[in-house]
């Protein structure tokens, strides 16, 4: 899996079962974000497979060497798994409702009134159905964060990817985040969490996975990783984020 011929993971075997919370940590650079971007079928699996939500992922993006899924067959498979970002990327000339209500509208096909209805519900679920009728710049970041959040909630996907969620956002704005997310993952979401935050993965991670250049250097019971890591590497990762 890479970006042109540079190979970036390197035989990353990877299992997450419905219903889990898998923690992702790692140096900068370690290839979690390219990781994410494969289970999400945004970059190419050049050599061997990758299964998500109990298929065989078939690339079909740009001039990849690899397509054998149609997009149609593609897009579907995508509409399953919600992604939230780092930097939130909301619209910025549309409301939290209608940041949230769009792709129901555009790519599920509801109505604008079925949409906002659902949208609503989802902003409730984070915590926002006061400020739904705001733009992103009358919203603090972890606000923003959180509609970011429902808009993915909105399209009822299998599974959730979320990469350094809270890194963009000033420390006294990420434990509303964190608890959004610990809710959604008590209420049994299937969920992949590049994050370096401790704590969130101690508390609700079923897994924690550490990445190095592309590989798996170890995975296992979050406290079990963080109370006794088998290689350096972990170790001396671990030292700096704790
Ligand atoms: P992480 O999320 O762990 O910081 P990334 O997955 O972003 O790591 O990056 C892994 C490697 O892939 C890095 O060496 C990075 O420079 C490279 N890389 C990331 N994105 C691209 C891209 N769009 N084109 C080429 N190389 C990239
Ligand atoms: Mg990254």
């Amino acid at each position: 899996m890479g970006y042109g011929d540079t190979q970036v993971l390197h035989g990353v075997d990877f299992t997450v079962r419905q219903g889990e919370v898998s923690c992702v940590i790692g140096p900068s650079g370690s290839g979690k974000s390219t990781f994410l971007r494969c289970v999400n079928g945004l970059e190419p699996v050049l050599g061997g497979s990758l299964r998500v939500l109990g298929e065989e992922v078939g690339y079909t993006m740009g001039a990849g060497r690899y397509h054998p899924w149609t997009p149609k067959r593609f897009a579907a498979f995508r509409r399953n798994i919600g992604m939230v970002f780092q930097r939130f990327n909301l619209f910025a000339h549309q409301t939290a409702l209608e940041n949230v209500a769009c792709a129901p509208i555009h790519v599920a096909g509801r109505t604008p009134a079925a949409a906002r209805e659902l949208a609503m519900r989802h902003l409730e679920q984070v915590g926002l159905a006061a400020h739904a009728h705001k733009r992103p710049h009358q919203l603090s970041g972890g606000q923003q964060q959180r509609v970011a959040i429902a808009r993915a909630l909105a399209m009822e996907p299998a599974l959730m990817l979320f990469d350094e969620p809270t890194s963009a956002l000033d420390p006294e704005l990420v434990d509303e985040v964190l608890e959004v997310m610990k809710a959604l993952a008590r209420g049994g979401m299937t969920m992949i969490v590049v994050t370096h935050e401790i704590g969130f993965a101690r508390e609700v991670g079923d897994t924690l996975t550490f990445f190095a250049d592309g590989v798996v250097v170890e995975s296992g019971r979050p406290e079990a990783v963080l109370a006794g890591p088998r290689h350096e590497r972990t170790r001396t990762f671990l030292a700096s984020v704790l």
